[in-house]
Parts: structure tokens; sequence; C-alpha cells
């Protein structure tokens, strides 16, 4: 599996990882090649201020070390990368099991970002571990989005809990959801929610309700934070609409297949002091994989 994201990423991330080893491969390192470095970073959506960090810090060191090698600027750089990914962060996306009640998990994001299909795939991954799972339909805006979760819950043989009308009020639905797990004892409930960003205030209302409404039944364990590896800056300003509004305690950065700008890894991670949890790989079920920050830097460098 974790040959399986590197060969991914390492696809993806041609333009990062070229573009900086042929950059400090070369025999000086004057001005303008430190230059192309930060261009490279900034490229790679690393975001200015770890761009700046990471190559001041790597400076030093060559300076320090007086080392030119290829292969030991490559550590270095990885090293540096490393820490601006910051391992020692909890990357745990399960909570720890309540004795007599489910664990609840609440996805946000704007649509089109991925969500439902990162519930299927989460789904998926639980069920192969025993798990009981429930999914709740609470993006009752589109009549489209509670029929895809219910196929992802079919496909993945889980029970949704939707409302047969539209346009429902997603709050009821949650809390239904968060019922029925509770009466069926499952061990987890997901709970889809809808992600109309144009209206800020209306966005508060309704995830505050959803949040309010659920926890007269049990607290939100987790809230999954799904954004789009492609949007870059676009996606850190949506990042910091939805922390405004809810407590987000994890990141699911998906479409990382679809970018060479795996650097927005560090500048999510800094924006929100949230960390990437998952990574979201393809379409298909299996494509979605725990950040692992030292394979992730990795396939930066590979
Ligand atoms: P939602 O509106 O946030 O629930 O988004 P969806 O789950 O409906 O996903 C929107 C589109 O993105 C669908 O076509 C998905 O197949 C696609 N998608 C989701 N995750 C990934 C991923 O990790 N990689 C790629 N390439 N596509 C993805």
């Amino acid at each position: 599996r974790l040959a399986r994201l590197r060969a991914r990423l390492t696809k993806s991330n041609n333009m990062f990882s070229k573009g900086l080893l042929a950059l400090l491969s070369q025999d000086s390192i004057d001005e303008d090649v430190w230059d192309e470095i930060e261009e490279t970073l900034l490229l790679a959506d690393l975001g200015t201020e770890p761009t700046l960090e990471l190559v001041d810090a790597l400076r030093e060191r060559v300076k320090v070390e007086g080392s030119r090698d290829p292969q030991r600027v490559k550590a270095m750089l990885r090293e540096e990368l490393l820490k601006l990914v910051d391992p020692s962060l909890d990357r745990t996306y399960l909570p720890e099991p309540h004795p007599d009640r489910p664990s609840i998990i609440m996805v946000v994001g704007v649509n089109g970002v991925g969500k439902t299909t990162t519930i299927g795939k989460m789904a998926r991954v639980l069920v192969a571990e025993d798990k009981d799972v429930l999914l709740g339909a609470a993006d009752t805006f589109r009549a489209a989005a509670a029929e895809q979760l219910a196929t992802w819950g079919d496909r993945v043989g889980v029970p949704t809990v939707r409302s047969e009308i539209d346009g429902a009020d997603p709050a009821s639905v949650a809390f239904e959801a968060v019922s029925a797990g509770i009466d069926q004892e499952v061990d987890i409930v997901m709970i889809d929610t809808a992600g109309r960003l144009q209206n800020k205030v209306g966005l508060m209302d309704e995830l505050g309700k959803i949040k309010r409404v659920v926890e007269k039944k049990a607290t939100v364990d987790e809230v999954l934070l799904v954004l789009d590896a492609t949007t870059g800056q676009n996606g850190l300003s949506q990042a910091k609409v939805f922390s405004e509004v809810v407590n987000v305690s994890g990141i699911v950065l998906t479409k990382l297949d679809g970018t060479a700008k795996g650097g927005i890894v560090v500048a999510i991670q800094r924006q929100l002091g949230v960390p990437v949890k998952l990574v979201g790989l393809g379409e298909g079920p299996d494509d979605l994989a725990p950040f692992d920050p030292e394979a992730f830097v990795d396939a930066l460098l590979e």
C-alpha cells in the first residue's frame, strides 16, 4: 500500500522533485539557484512562510557543512521538509471507542471536494476492520448527494439514514442517524454534510445546528474537513472559513493524485494548526490512505 502511495505521489510530484534536485546538484549554488529553489517550492504550493523558512535553513546548513554533494543536500532537504510536515502531530482519525455509544464523525467541506467519496472509502476501510458503521446523509440540499451516499453505503454494505423529503432539515437527519446508530449499537456513525460556501452565515448556522442537535444524543468525536488538493490557495481560504465555523480536528486532502502541488499539505497544516490525517489518491474505493509524513516527503523527493 505504501509502495502504491509512493508510486502515485512520485508520478504527481515530479515537478517538485526533479526541479529541486536538478537545481541542488549544480556545481555552484549561487543566488539565482536559491531563487529558483524558492520559486519551485512556491509553485508546489508550500506557502510563502514555510518556503522562506526552509530555504533559509537549507542555505545555512549548506554553508555550515560546506557540502554541495547532491546526495548530502538531498538528505538535508529531506530533513527540513519533514520538519515542516511535522511528524509529531497526532494523526489518528479514529476516535477511541466508547463503551456505551458509537463514535461520531462529522465530515465537512465545500461541494465537489470529495466528501461523499471519502466517507465511502473510509466506511470500506472500517468494515474491513470489522467495525459496524452507519452513514447519515445530512446533505439534504442536493437530492443527488443522499443518493450517492446511499450508493456507497450499499456498495460497502453499511446502512444509510436519509430523508425521503428533498430539502429536509439536515440537523434532523443527522439526529436520526445518530439515534439509529445508538439503537443499532454500531461502532461509528459518519455524517455527510452540505457545503454551500456562497453563504458563510447560512453554512455556519447549518453546521453549527447539526452539531448542536447531534450532541443532544452524543458528542461529536471528530470533525474532518475535506479539501481538494488541486484547488491550491483557494482551498486554503475555504479551510479558514470552515475552521471558523466548526472545530476541525483533522484534514482529508483529496485528489492528491491529480496535482503536482503536494506542498499544499504543509501550507494547510500551518494555516489551520490541524494535521492532515488522510489523503485521497483516486476515485476508486481503495484510493484512501492514512497520511504518512515520511513516505510523503520521500515521495516528494523521489
Ligand atoms: P462532495 O460533493 O464533496 O461529496 O464530492 P464527491 O464525493 O461527490 O466527489 C466529487 C468528485 O471528485 C467525484 O467525481 C469523485 O470521484 C472525485 N474524487 C473524490 N476523491 C478523489 C480523489 O482522491 N482523487 C480523484 N482523482 N478524484 C476524487
